[in-house]
């Protein structure tokens, strides 16, 4: 099973995603709902926001924990700032992937962007990326490897047990990144070999798992 870090930010594109891969994603907030996962996604979404929330939940201390007893990791945009071992000017949170970040690199909110980009190792066709905010992958340190290099940063990157994308592959038709997180995590999933987008999915799709804060 997949879990996904319910603490804020976009928990319910990536339970979207996993369903229509034909896995049950499970939503992550307490320590005592982290154990036997073989993965767990960290959302895009505020880091500082998540950082203090991870730290205060005791969610920090058990996903590197379950980490550490073999549990792959999947970190998006402010996920992917969370793992990173070196952010630029602040202090680490996870720190499980060696990658330096500098976060809002493309600048403000306003300056978010869509564009397509082949990433071959995770589709053979071109992957939509939503960029929101994002951070820019600027250095990565041995055992990590460049998945998608676009100019002069990185995009995409990934470790045996981390993968880390600094755009948002949650918020288009294509599963193909979340395919390729359960095959790192030793998951199969529905449609292996088809085609890679799914044209049932819409901007709405997430709906199905939205609920009022508990
Ligand atoms: N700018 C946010 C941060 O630094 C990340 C934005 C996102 O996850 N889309 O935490």
């Amino acid at each position: 099973m997949i879990g996904v870090l319910d603490l804020q930010g976009g928990v319910v594109e990536h339970l979207d995603h996993l369903k229509r891969l034909g896995l049950a994603g499970l939503r992550v907030k307490k320590p005592s709902e982290i154990s036997n996962l073989a993965g767990i996604i960290i959302p895009g979404g505020e880091s500082t926001c998540l950082f203090r929330l991870l730290t205060i939940s005791g969610m920090k201390e058990a996903i590197v924990r379950e980490f550490q007893q073999g549990m792959k990791i999947f970190g998006t945009c402010a996920g992917a700032i969370l793992l990173a071992k070196t952010v630029i000017g602040e202090s680490p949170c996870l720190a499980l992937i060696d990658i330096e970040v500098e976060r809002n690199s493309f600048g403000s909110q306003m300056d978010s962007f869509f564009c397509e980009a082949l990433v071959p190792r995770v589709s053979s066709m071109p992957v939509p990326l939503t960029f929101i905010r994002a951070p820019k992958i600027k250095k990565i340190g041995p055992g990590v490897d460049i998945l998608l290099k676009i100019g002069n940063y990185i995009a995409a990157a990934e470790s045996p047990d981390v993968l880390v994308t600094i755009f948002h592959p949650e918020l288009a038709g294509s599963l193909a990144f979340h395919r390729y997180f359960a095959h790192k995590c030793g998951l199969k999933t529905i449609k292996e070999g088809r085609s890679m987008d799914d044209p049932t999915w819409n901007a709405k799709s997430w709906t199905q798992f939205a609920r009022v804060a508990d």
